[in-house]
């Protein structure tokens, strides 16, 4: 499939918002400001579709794009922002945990990590619960080109044994040279409604 034939469809502030599950979701996680809107505007060639919201954890809302006729892209909230409230946290929670347990259309969360950083207990805590709850997923371990070659390949296996998973199971990634944007592609389209 073609992720350029991209349309915003709407945000959703509450689970009965969402539209008709009438194509597969592919949902994009990840901590505030790992990168997550540049690697869906890369994703879908567009510079700017997907906003960065000036204040990260403010947006509580899930942002809906549809590919061609055959998938949704949604944009998760961003998590793991230290300055926000407890409330907000919680609301932030209460929506993604709703979203992901119940929505039945939902095909893949793509877990974005920072390839710089030591794996984070959030991030570990949301692999550990898609397990769990059987929902498939795909790390992708993004800003890879503030890495040489050898850094990338010693960080991600680090992130591999911390998430227990191999090399296949994951993609390497960056939004400013492209790296891993074909692989990226020809996974999600697996998903695409035929
Ligand atoms: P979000 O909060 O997860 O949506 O993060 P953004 O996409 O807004 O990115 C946060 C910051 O990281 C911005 O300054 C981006 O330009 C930068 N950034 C994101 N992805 C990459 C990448 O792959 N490589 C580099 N060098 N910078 C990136």
């Amino acid at each position: 499939i073609d992720f350029r034939k991209v349309q915003f469809l709407l945000s959703a502030h509450a689970i009965g918002q969402l539209p008709a599950p009438v194509y597969p979701d592919i949902a994009f996680a990840g901590r505030s400001n790992v990168g997550k809107s540049s690697l869906l505007n890369r994703l879908v060639d567009r510079s700017n579709l997907v906003k960065t919201s000036s204040k990260p954890g403010k947006t509580q809302s899930l942002n809906y794009f549809l590919v061609e006729e055959s998938l949704y892209l949604v944009d998760l909230p961003g998590y793991g922002y230290a300055q926000v409230s407890q409330q907000t946290r919680q609301s932030w929670q209460g929506l993604i945990t709703e979203y992901v347990t119940t929505r039945s259309t939902l095909a893949c969360v793509v877990v974005i990590i920072d390839l710089r950083h030591e794996l984070k207990q959030l991030d570990r805590e949301l692999v550990d619960w898609l397990r769990y709850l059987d929902t498939p997923y795909l790390p992708v371990y993004t800003k890879a080109d503030k890495l040489s070659r050898n850094q990338q390949m010693k960080n991600a296996a680090a992130l591999d044994a911390g998430l227990t998973l191999t090399a296949d199971d994951r993609i390497i990634f960056s939004s400013s040279t492209g790296q891993g944007l074909d692989s990226l592609r020809s996974r999600l389209s697996g998903f695409a409604r035929s």
